[in-house]
């Protein structure tokens, strides 16, 4: 990888200058843990014969997670899209069920592609999580449920969406694709509303290739479960509930044990890579990169900042700069699911009451991230938004 250095506007790539960086940098590279390990457990499976239906590596996998979030039950899933859509359905939510627009597409798709409405409400903008008060603005008579997001792994307000959902006699569960490894108030996330639903693709801070899981203290609740990711069989030839396939195939689990036991040096590249991004950007007018609650535990996964009309120029001009230096930076999650086609065709009025989503939607951008960034890529990135922050 060869690295160019950046002092002044004609030094930017834009100017068709050579890009900074010869290969792209992504947002979500990879985090990879031991390949020897992996490779033992690959050629154990293969020598087993045993590829999938709920084997023994999955099985582990599911009691390590629930000992280290401190949870009665994890039912691991193939992807966490599916675990959301089983969760959904395990909980019986019908008719409405409120979530963020601010979020991943698959948030609104799980409940969508289920034959139930999402209703999209609005975020506190310094948190980027819901705002409880706008929760309870969109709550209807048809209303089942909330979904709440615990996005870039800050965990969304759940003492205060806890309370709205028991005053209105809703169901309440979070999508927790963000927020593997983070707390709220001393307690792990995947301990809060009815359960709790982990991402584990390829992009996110821990991965199984692809997987998912639901987490849950209701014993019941995660049976249930069980029997819907596989079909609803209880035994040979017995099937005693509708169901789908979710299951996690061992090659999946045996890559979620390997990053398990790296897990605490992927955060930790995280923590460092993060520090380096806020103490580089900070004192660049127009910046600022979302800071963590030192209440609560993160993950530092998502390096997130917001640029403001403070700054020399607009989110989109910046972003194509970063771009032409291969620096993949990213609008996540502009424009806000309410805009994206499903939704807007559905509701089209539906940002009128979604101010704050919009506003943020327009400012956010997302850095590469992960163990995998070349050293000294953080100053050159970070000199961009210097060189840039000077063009006006
Ligand atoms: C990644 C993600 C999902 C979907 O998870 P998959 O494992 O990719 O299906 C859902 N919600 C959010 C917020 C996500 O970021």
């Amino acid at each position: 990888m060869s690295i160019k250095r950046v002092h002044s506007a004609k030094d930017l790539a834009i100017n068709g200058a050579p890009p900074a960086f010869d290969q792209p940098l992504h947002v979500g590279r990879p985090n990879i843990g031991d390949h020897e390990n992996f490779l033992a457990m690959t050629r154990k499976i293969l020598g087993d014969c045993w590829l999938t239906n709920n084997g023994p590596l999955v099985r582990q996998l599911e009691g390590r997670i629930a000992d280290m979030l401190g949870v009665g039950h994890c039912v691991a899933m193939c992807n966490g899209t599916v675990a959301l859509e089983i969760a959904i359905r395990a909980l019986g939510l019908k008719g409405e069920v409120i979530v963020p627009s601010w979020t991943f597409i698959a948030t609104a798709h799980a409940l969508h592609w289920q034959g139930i409405t999402p209703v999209f409400a609005d975020i506190d903008p310094t948190t980027h999580n819901l705002d409880p008060d706008a929760v309870r603005r969109m709550i209807t008579p048809r209303t089942s449920g909330i979904i709440g997001v615990h996005l870039w792994g800050r965990p969304a307000p759940a003492t205060s969406l806890q309370a709205l959902a028991d005053e209105y006699g809703l169901q309440l569960m979070f999508d927790a694709a963000h927020a593997f490894g983070c707390s709220y108030q001393d307690r792990s996330i995947g301990n809060f509303g009815a359960c709790e639903v982990f991402s584990f693709h390829a992009t996110k801070v821990f991965n199984t290739f692809e997987g998912g899981a639901v987490v849950t203290n209701d014993g019941k609740l995660a049976e249930k479960m069980r029997l819907m990711r596989n079909f609803g069989f209880a035994g040979y030839d017995d099937v005693i509930h509708p169901g789908t396939n979710g299951k996690m195939p061992e090659i999946n689990a045996a890559m979620g044990l390997v990053n398990l036991a790296n897990f605490p040096a992927f955060v930790e590249a995280n923590r460092r890579a993060y520090t380096t991004y806020a103490e580089a950007l900070s004192g660049i007018n127009g910046i600022t990169v979302l800071s963590h609650d030192p209440a609560n535990e993160p993950n530092y996964h998502y390096v997130v900042a917001e640029v403001d009309d403070d700054f020399a120029c607009s989110r989109d001009v910046l972003v194509a700069a970063l771009q032409a230096e291969n620096v993949l930076a990213r609008k996540y999650f502009w424009p806000g699911c309410h805009n994206m086609k499903p939704y807007h065709d559905l509701f089209p009025n539906a940002g009128l009451a979604l101010p704050s989503t919009e506003a943020v939607a327009q400012r956010v951008i997302v850095l590469p991230n992960g163990m995998n960034l070349p050293e000294g890529s953080i100053k050159l990135i970070t000199d961009v938004f210097r060189t840039m922050s000077r063009m006006s």
